[in-house]
């Protein structure tokens, strides 16, 4: 009697286990195709080498199209609009990551005379304005016409945390503060059924990363706050290099930790390197990551790396670093 009673216990348990299991299949198998069909409507562009391989994304909604990040130059926004109008829909907004000029500079080209919101946080609107004219003092001469004479900044500024919503997609502003840049934003795009992240800069997936702004201290916070909130979104659009999962957050963080212990070793407590150190540098990154483009910004950032964690080290500095 026993026995059969505890049969009978064991097979419904094994009955609710099976209908739990064939439940979350179900949910798994929805959730996928929901993403997929708002993964399917982002349109990549991707620049040319001389444009950073910045990427520029086009999200198409029933109403229009959204642009996030717009290319560095002429030539690139140029056929980023063009990949725009070849849709044949209209441009509703323009949501911008953060103020480095590879994604902001083709504004012109793609919305200036569109009347189109360009919306970017309050922080990286402000450091769009207060960097543009030293950028580009420190690139033109690099980039000569490709470097556009005139550059449009952004229109309408969003809080962390609000939302905007175009043609039945919500797309959410998360204020990130200094990373890659003096201020990293993302933006979180939900139609209801499924959510994608643009990233902007906080990953570069598999290619050298910018670090000349030195923040790399705060970039890794950055990287788990993102982590945290972006758990369960299947596609994450980073600023340069392909879309993929939280992996890429997590490859981003072993690459900053890698070159800050690098720059740490070669500078014992120095605010610069030599330049056979910066030669030293970009050997052991691009052993870390072979197959990384980008190499030039390895020894390019080496000096703000060095001088950031010489104020880490030292507490004096990280004071007079507090009260600027
Ligand atoms: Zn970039």
């Amino acid at each position: 009697m026993t026995s059969a009673l505890t049969d009978r216990k064991r097979r419904r348990t094994i009955v609710r286990a099976a209908a739990a299991l064939a439940v979350i299949f179900f949910v798994s198998i929805l959730v996928e195709s929901a993403t997929a069909s708002l993964a399917e409507r982002v349109h990549t562009y991707v620049s040319s080498e001389f444009g950073i391989f910045a990427n520029a994304y086009l999200l198409e909604t029933p109403d229009g199209v959204v642009a996030i990040d717009t290319t560095l130059t002429v030539s690139d926004a140029k056929a980023f609009r063009e990949r725009l109008a070849a849709l044949g829909r209209p441009l509703l907004a323009v949501l911008l990551t953060h103020g480095h000029p590879d994604h902001y500079n083709g504004l012109t080209q793609l919305a200036a005379e569109a009347e189109v919101p360009i919306i970017a946080t309050e922080d990286v609107d402000r450091v769009i304005r207060e960097w543009d004219a030293r950028k580009e003092e420190q690139w033109k001469s690099t980039f000569g016409d490709e470097w556009p004479t005139r550059r449009t900044f952004p229109n309408r500024t969003i809080r962390h945390g609000d939302s905007v919503s175009f043609g039945g997609v919500r797309f959410t502003a998360y204020d990130l503060g200094p990373g890659e840049s003096h201020h990293d934003a993302y933006w979180l795009a939900d139609d209801g059924t499924s959510r994608v992240a643009f990233i902007g800069d906080l990953a570069f997936n598999g290619e050298h990363a910018y670090v000349s702004d030195g923040h790399t201290g705060s970039w890794l916070k950055n990287l788990d706050s993102a982590h945290w909130a972006l758990a369960g979104v299947a596609l994450i659009y980073p600023g340069h290099g392909p879309a993929g999962g939280l992996e890429l957050l997590d490859q981003q963080r072993r690459y900053i930790e890698h070159y800050r212990e690098s720059v740490r070793t070669l500078a014992r407590g120095r605010t610069s390197l030599t330049d056979a150190e910066k030669g030293q540098l970009t050997e052991v990154m691009t052993t870390f990551l072979p197959k990384g483009r980008l190499t030039f910004l390895i020894s390019n950032g080496a000096d703000a790396v060095a001088a950031e964690l010489a104020a880490e080290a030292s507490p004096d500095r990280m004071l007079r670093r507090d009260e600027r």
